[in-house]
């Protein structure tokens, strides 16, 4: 059985608060590490739970800066850590030009990065996965994603920054895992919709009714407690867990 498992290596929304760090997923088996999202400061928290190595793809959601602006620093990283097999950058449209203004100003990595830029709906083949990008709704062109698995039949679903959203909730239908941001609780929920973010209720009630097998809720801000978050969301969708920075989730075959 080849064993999957989610490293939550930043779980913080828009900016890093003590506790948790910015957008970072690691979805790793014995074939890939496929990172979503690299918030900075990703290339130190994937040093520090031994998971920097052995990364095959990265998919940025959106170009939000607390997405992607980690890139930079982890190139480096596993550029000193002396990778030579070319690396997969996968996004929406913006990410080569958003890159290179970046990237241009530090060493060139050893390996190659390739860049691709999605549609929506497109369907790219990773060595282990299936992935779908997911149009969601947030501001600007942002993307979630739907890795299903090519030998065997889990699925993982990340909603990346957005309201609740239709594409999210057919791609989760009974999923294993689904990854879905909670930037704001109930009380906030006005903000919620003016920012193109979920609550952690909406969160819960959108896994509860696709019948999803575990809500990971993420991305959250400085301000909301996990614990209400948990308890938001767990009062519609049991089957909820917030995860803190480095916590792994396998993924049962
Ligand atoms: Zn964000
Ligand atoms: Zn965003």
């Amino acid at each position: 059985m080849n064993d999957v498992s989610v490293l939550f290596a930043g779980t913080g929304g828009a900016t890093p608060s003590t506790h948790r760090g910015l957008a970072a997923t690691l979805v790793a088996d014995r074939r890939s590490g496929v990172l979503v999202d690299c918030g900075e400061g990703t290339a130190r928290q994937l040093l520090r739970a031994g998971a920097a190595d052995g990364l095959t793809a990265v998919l940025i959601t959106h170009l939000h800066a607390d997405h992607w602006l980690g890139l930079p620093g982890l190139l480096n990283l596993l550029g000193e850590q002396g990778r030579r097999e070319d690396l997969e950058l996968w996004g929406p449209p913006d990410l080569r030009r958003a890159l290179r203004r970046f990237v241009a100003g530090c060493t060139k990595p050893p390996f190659r990065t390739v860049v691709s830029e999605l549609t929506a709906d497109q369907v790219i083949e990773l060595p282990t996965w299936n992935v779908t990008a997911l149009a969601v709704k947030h501001r600007g062109r942002a993307f979630g994603y739907a890795l299903e698995e090519r030998a065997g039949r889990r699925r993982v679903v990340f909603s990346g920054d957005t309201a609740p959203c239709e594409a999210v909730a057919a791609a989760a239908r009974n999923c294993d895992l689904l990854v879905h941001e909670a930037m704001f609780l109930h009380e906030d929920a006005r903000r919620a919709r003016e920012t193109a973010h979920s609550t952690a209720r909406e969160a819960g009630l959108l896994a509860s009714l696709a019948g999803v097998r575990l809500l990971a809720l993420t991305h959250l801000s400085g301000r909301v407690r996990a614990r209400d978050a948990l308890a938001e969301a767990r009062a519609v969708c049991p089957r909820t867990v917030v995860p803190r920075d480095l916590d792994r989730i396998r993924v049962p075959g």
